[in-house]
């Protein structure tokens, strides 16, 4: 710029220092700039600092973030599927110990050899719980072998069937609490003819472990009579009757047989099968179930008495099972190809 003067016009620094007033105002004005320069610079070399190093976790950034956290996981993600063990549906003949039990209590009379045989403590009973429980073990009822043999449902590993025969009251004061506390499944085989005796259940009681859905009850005949010496008349009675009086109780459908003492023939078994039952179960020892065989089950004894290696021992050789991963699903469903486990 020109001046009619002839002389440039003073620039805006010249304006400024014109007077020493002038001169105090703009030192203020480039000190005021480069401190500002400084802290911008020292905010941009910090950001750029390793993070660790000189960052404080505190403040958060996009990259200080992790994709992941332990605690609070994206809600976007998906829970890992369940990995669950099952025996896989199709296979006719599976290894599962079915237990025979009579009495959970201390035998009253020392001198009753018979009586104490059949006893097993309650201290022994829950060390037994214990472990199957703390063993991967997975107490089932025969309706989950019906539904497993008739191509519904599979298996969990190491199944194992709980049974108490005669319908004694110390099932539902001593070994029911037991089975209970561990969500164990058991079967109750109940001679209707004894209930409501001095040392028997009463039909409320069976009717009330009915409904906890944890026991399922089958049958023992109506009088505990041996049905290879019956007549065929006799025979049939005990094998209906019993099943009409039960099933009137729990208005529910009795499937599951057994034979009183162990004792049968083949017209037992006819005659059982006819009556409408789908399984029985015997003394026989063993613990392979095949379907063909469904009306003569094998069953592991358990006595008074025994350690607990001596029944750790007779549960046998676990069925091979597989390793499936399911959705959270209580129940699998479809087993898939995987590794097999024992
Ligand atoms: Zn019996």
């Amino acid at each position: 710029m020109t001046t009619p003067q002839g002389r440039s016009a003073p620039s805006a620094g010249q304006r400024l220092f014109a007077t020493p007033a002038h001169g105090l105002q703009a030192a203020l004005v480039v000190l005021c700039v480069a401190l500002t320069v400084l802290v911008a610079g020292a905010i941009v070399s910090w950001w750029l600092a390793p993070v660790g190093y000189a960052r404080p976790t505190s403040i958060t950034s996009p990259q200080a973030v992790p994709t992941t956290s332990p605690t609070t996981p994206p809600t976007t993600v998906k829970p890992s599927p369940t990995t669950v063990l099952v025996i896989p549906l199709g296979r006719r003949a599976i290894r599962v110990p079915i237990l025979e039990y009579h009495y959970i209590r201390v035998n009253p009379n020392p001198r009753d050899q018979l009586g104490f045989n059949l006893s097993v403590t309650p201290t022994n009973f829950s060390a037994q719980m214990d472990w199957l429980a703390s063993h991967g073990y997975h107490p089932i009822t025969f309706d989950n072998l019906r539904a497993y043999f008739e191509g519904k449902a599979p298996l969990p590993a190491r199944p194992v069937v709980l049974t108490f025969d005669d319908g004694y009251l110390d099932f539902f004061t001593t070994a029911f609490p037991i089975l209970q506390a561990h969500r164990f499944k058991a079967v109750s085989y109940i001679v209707p003819g004894f209930l409501g005796g001095p040392r028997y259940m009463t039909p409320a009681e069976v009717t009330h472990l009915h409904r906890s859905g944890l026991v399922e009850i089958g049958s023992h005949t109506v009088d505990h009579v041996n049905l290879t010496t019956s007549s065929p008349a006799n025979r049939s009675f005990e094998l209906d009757a019993s099943k009409k009086m039960l099933e009137g109780l729990l208005r529910h459908p009795v499937l599951d047989f057994c034979y009183p003492s162990g004792d049968f023939n083949a017209a037992v078994v006819a005659a059982v099968g006819h009556a409408g039952y789908v399984t029985a179960t015997t003394e026989l020892p063993g613990i392979e179930l095949a379907w063909s065989a469904r009306l003569i089950w094998p069953r592991v004894r358990v006595s008074g008495g025994e350690t607990l290696q001596m029944f750790v021992a007779n549960l046998g050789q676990p069925e091979p099972s597989i390793l499936h991963s399911a959705p959270t699903s209580p129940t699998p469903s479809a087993p898939g190809p995987s590794q097999i486990r024992f």
